[in-house]
C-alpha cells in the first residue's frame, strides 16, 4: 500500500513537499521553505509548520524508520530546496546533473551550506529506492536544471511536475515529459499554480510594474535594443541561478557592440555551466576606473551587495533582471529603489517569469491527463482547481497537510 503525504506548500507559492511511504521505503519530493527562519529553532520552526513534519530527518540523533529512502529535488529554488541545510542525516538528495553541478558551485561560493550526500541523476533514467522508481525529465523552468518527476510504485504512476512554463525556450522538453506522463496513465499529478495566485494573470515578479511580460527569447531582444540606445555604461542585476540568462546577457552586450563585465562568481557560474568564457571580471581583469574611462563599451553585472559602486561611475541605466532583490516583498527593495533615486539612475524592469501562464497550465493538465490531479505552489490553489475542474476530466483534490492519503486501495 503506497500512502502520500503533503508536508508543505499547499497554500503558498513554494516551501513545497510530499512524502510518498510504501513499506520499509520512502521518497521525498522537494524539499523547499517559504517561510523567514530568523528567530526558528528547527524544532519550532517543524511546530510552526514552516519546516516540513519530519523530525526524524530534521532533529539530531533520531532512529532511522525506513530502510530505503532518498529525497528528489526539481531544481535549485530555495522554495524547493532551502531545508535541505538543515538534514540531520545521510539521506541520498538526487538532484538533475546541472543542478547537481550548480549546487556544488554555490556551495563552494558560500551561497550554499554543504550538503551530506548529494547525488547528479541522469534524465530519462530510473533511480530505484526499495518500492518507487523515479525518473526525472528534462524541463523549462528559470532554473535550466529544472526536471519533472515521475514516482512509480510497481502499480501505479504519480508525478510532480515542478515549477514549468511552456512559453519559453524549451517548450519541446514539457511536451516530451507530458507525453511520457500520459502514456504512463498517471494516478495522480501535482501542478504547480503560481500564476493563479493574484487577482490578475501577470506573474508573480512583475506585480508592481504590471508591463506585459517578456519570453526568454524577448528578453534578449529588448536587452540589445536598451543598451544600443543607452549614452553611458549600463548595469543589470540578473539571477544567478539562471545561467541560461547569464549566457544569454553576454550575448546580448555582443550584438549591441559591448563586452560584458562580471562579478567574480557568476563569472565561474557561466564558465563552468555555460562553457561560455566570461569577457572580463570586475576587480580581476578590469578595475570601475577603467569602466568610467569608457562606459558605453561596456554592460556592468552589479548584485544588491556591490550597489555602491554605482556611486563611481556614469550609468544611465540599471536594469533588474529577476536578481536579488527580487520584489517589494523583500525590504531591500525599497533600499535599492531609493538607493537608485539618490543616484538619479532609472530602474528599468528586464524580467521573464518561469511560471506558465493559467491558460497553459490547464493545457498541460489536458495534455497529462491523469486521474486525480492535484493543483499546489499557489496562493490560491482553489483557483486553480476551479479551472481544473471545469476543463480537464480529471478528478481534483485540494489534500490537507500532515494528513495521510491511500491512492492504490482497489
Ligand atoms: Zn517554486
Ligand atoms: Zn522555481
Amino acid at each position: 500500500m503506497t500512502q502520500v503525504r503533503f508536508l508543505n506548500g499547499l497554500n503558498t507559492i513554494g516551501g513545497n513537499i510530499v512524502e510518498f511511504t510504501k513499506g520499509d521505503s520512502r521518497i521525498l519530493m522537494d524539499f523547499g521553505v517559504a517561510a523567514d527562519l530568523t528567530d526558528e529553532t528547527v524544532a519550532s520552526a517543524i511546530a510552526a509548520g514552516k519546516l516540513p513534519n519530519v523530525p526524524e530527518l530534521l532533529l539530531p540523533d533520531q532512529p532511522k524508520r525506513f530502510a530505503h529512502e532518498a529525497i528528489f529535488i526539481s531544481h535549485l529554488h530555495i522554495d524547493h530546496m532551502g531545508a535541505l541545510q538543515y538534514l540531520q542525516t545521510d539521506i541520498p538528495v538526487y538532484l538533475s546533473a546541472p543542478s547537481y553541478h550548480l549546487y556544488q558551485l554555490l556551495i563552494d561560493a558560500g551561497i550554499e551550506k554543504p550538503v551530506a550526500n548529494l547525488h547528479p541523476m541522469a534524465f530519462d533514467t530510473p533511480v530505484q529506492v526499495g518500492a518507487f522508481s523515479v525518473t526525472g525529465f528534462a524541463s523549462d523552468h528559470d532554473e535550466p536544471g529544472i526536471m519533472a518527476l515521475l514516482v512509480s510504485d510497481g502499480r501505479r504512476a504519480y508525478a510532480h511536475s515542478g515549477d514549468v512554463r511552456l512559453d519559453g525556450p524549451h517548450r519541446d522538453r514539457v511536451l516530451a515529459w507530458a507525453k511520457q506522463m500520459a502514456d504512463q496513465k498517471l494516478a495522480m499529478f501535482m501542478l504547480e499554480g503560481t500564476t493563479y495566485s493574484f487577482d490578475t494573470a501577470t506573474p508573480v515578479e512583475d506585480q508592481a510594474h504590471p508591463s506585459a511580460p517578456l519570453t526568454e527569447m524577448a528578453l534578449q531582444t529588448r536587452l540589445v535594443e536598451l543598451l544600443q540606445a543607452a549614452p553611458a555604461l549600463v548595469v543589470i542585476n540578473p539571477y544567478q541561478r539562471n545561467y541560461e540568462r547569464l549566457a544569454a546577457i553576454q550575448t546580448a552586450a555582443h550584438k549591441a557592440g559591448r563586452k560584458m563585465v562580471w562579478e567574480p562568481t557568476d563569472a565561474r557560474i557561466l564558465r563552468k555551466m555555460t562553457g561560455l568564457t566570461p569577457d572580463l571580471i570586475i576587480g580581476e581583469t578590469i578595475t570601475l576606473a577603467e569602466l568610467a574611462q569608457t562606459p558605453t563599451a561596456y554592460l556592468l553585472e552589479t548584485t544588491f551587495a556591490h550597489r555602491d559602486w554605482l556611486t563611481q561611475l556614469p550609468v544611465s541605466n540599471y536594469l533588474h533582471s529577476n536578481g536579488e532583490p527580487l520584489g517589494d516583498y523583500d525590504p531591500r527593495f525599497k533600499q535599492l529603489q531609493d538607493f537608485l533615486a539618490a543616484q538619479q539612475i532609472p530602474l528599468t524592469f528586464l524580467s521573464c517569469s518561469g511560471h506558465a501562464t493559467r491558460e497553459d497550465l490547464v493545457t498541460l493538465a489536458q495534455l497529462v491527463a491523469p486521474q486525480l490531479v492535484i493543483p499546489w505552489h499557489s496562493f490560491h490553489p482553489e483557483r486553480e482547481a476551479e479551472a481544473l475542474d471545469a476543463q480537464t476530466r480529471a478528478e481534483v483534490l485540494m489534500p490537507e497537510k500532515d494528513l495521510y492519503y491511500t491512492l492504490d486501495e482497489d
